[in-house]
């Protein structure tokens, strides 16, 4: 009887978890590779978060921004999917721990379990100030909003009726700058009929950065026509000032303490706890600090990719936590590990900047290209086409468009649902 044993026929384990924009990018990316690959998600919908402010503000509902992750993989035998949630890695033993006690086993492991808002120390802020993250966050938002007005119809002191219509906003990065301009257009342009003991064209739309200006990470002569246009809505607009205070009654900044029912936090983000994980170096914000090629120090056998990580590969400067970087990392993995089955030399990875977008209100948008600067009306419809353009799937893309040109043209707002509880529930 001979000791030798047969070469094993089973393919390389890949387990992707995260099936966000960069996991998304590398399970499609490892189509046609000698591999087996487990995706694991905590959520069973790929979402499309850079839309998830319409959602909070009615504009668009849940399902035109979001994906069964199990349908998006059909078509791939070798594809395995499982709605789970990691808690841990195994690195020595080569497992992905669960928190229900399971156990997954890999040979290349690809982390992309992304960011959540951070409220630098201030914990106990975020059942007043709740961020913009998930479909759930976002459906709560939006509640939050309707509720406002509704509770404002029926308020007789004006008192309180000021502090319901009173909508704050922390941080006015892409985010911030987007809910505000939203906010306002649904205050003054789509609301107004439906209302009769209040007038919504006196909502305050308060958009608060402790940065300079607006969209810091625009030209500065973009930023200042953000600034400008949001005015023009009617949002005010202060710099220069953190929040200090965040209580269900409303936000302390410098000297001034403004009274507001609905706040909103768009102010930071932390990685995933990744990092912890592995035991791996990070960064302030939690972010693992990959190697060149996006492995983890000392594990060349696991990728971390995608908002959770932290890596200067733009000619030298940190990678931003935008969707297309988080797509380039995923496609670079795939790729590095498709080489790495072949024995084929492998490079480090570089992120190409294509632009930086924001909407502002309905027809005005900024695209900072580099060279190239677009804003108002042209910068809107670009920004429109480039955002249908990358949803997934040909109904997603008509739904949205239609969504945008019946809001375009009639400032009707078809999501303005209340879901979530009956009237007595906040
Ligand atoms: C409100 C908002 C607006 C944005 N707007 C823009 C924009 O206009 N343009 C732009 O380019 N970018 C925008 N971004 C940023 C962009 O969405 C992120 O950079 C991108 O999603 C990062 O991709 P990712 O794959 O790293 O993480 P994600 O896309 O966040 O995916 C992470 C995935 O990991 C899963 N996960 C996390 N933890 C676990 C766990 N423990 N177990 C199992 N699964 C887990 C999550 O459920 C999720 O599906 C926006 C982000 C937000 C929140």
């Amino acid at each position: 009887m001979t000791t030798e044993q047969a070469p094993s026929t089973k393919p390389h384990r890949v387990v992707i978890v995260g099936a966000g924009f960069g996991g998304l990018e590398a399970a499609f990316g490892l189509a046609g590779a000698p591999v087996s690959i487990t995706v694991i998600d905590r959520r069973n919908h790929h979402l499309f978060q850079p839309l998830l402010y319409q959602v909070a503000t009615a504009s668009l509902a849940t399902s035109e921004i979001a994906w069964p992750i199990r349908h998006l993989l059909r078509d791939r035998p070798e594809v395995t999917t499982l709605f789970a949630t990691v808690c841990g890695i195994d690195a020595a033993a080569k497992r992905v721990l669960l928190d229900d006690g399971d156990a997954v086993p890999y040979d290349t492991l690809v982390l992309a379990t992304g960011a959540r808002h951070a409220y630098f120390g201030h914990d106990e802020w975020e059942p007043f100030a709740p961020g913009l993250k998930t479909l759930e966050d976002a459906t709560t938002l939006r509640r939050r909003i309707l509720v406002a007005f509704e509770r404002a119809e029926r308020e007789c002191d004006p008192q309180r009726r000021a502090a319901l219509l009173t909508f704050v906003i922390i941080g006015a990065g892409p985010t911030g700058v987007e809910l505000a301009g939203t906010i306002a257009e649904l205050a003054q342009d789509t609301l107004p009929p439906d209302f009769r003991n209040i007038d919504t064209h006196k909502a305050r739309v308060v958009l608060i950065e402790a940065g300079p200006r607006v969209l810091a990470g625009f030209a500065d002569d973009l930023s200042s026509y953000a600034q400008r246009s949001l005015e023009s809505i009617g949002v005010e607009v202060v710099l220069g000032q953190p929040v200090t205070e965040c209580t269900a009654d409303g936000v302390v900044y410098g000297d001034n303490r403004l009274e507001a029912r609905t706040i909103i936090w768009a102010a930071g983000v932390r990685a995933s706890p990744a990092a912890e994980w592995l035991g791996a170096p990070s960064d302030r914000a939690g972010r693992v600090q990959v190697e060149a090629d996006l492995t983890i120090p000392g594990h060349p056998e696991i990728f971390a990719i995608g908002d959770t990580v932290s890596i200067d590969a733009w000619d030298g400067k940190p990678v931003p936590g935008i969707a297309p970087a988080a797509k380039q990392q995923g496609k670079h993995v795939a790729e590095t590990i498709k080489a790495r089955l072949r024995s084929a030399a492998t490079g480090p990875f570089r992120y190409k900047h294509a632009g930086s977008l924001a909407q502002i209100g309905k027809r005005i948008a900024v695209i900072d290209f580099g060279r190239i600067k677009l804003r108002g009306t042209i910068a809107w419809w670009i920004w429109g086409i480039a955002h249908i353009y990358f949803l997934i799937g040909l109904r997603h893309r008509l739904s949205v468009a239609l969504s945008w040109l019946w809001i375009y043209a009639r400032d009707q707002r078809a999501a303005r649902l209340i879901t979530q509880g009956s009237s007595k529930v906040v």
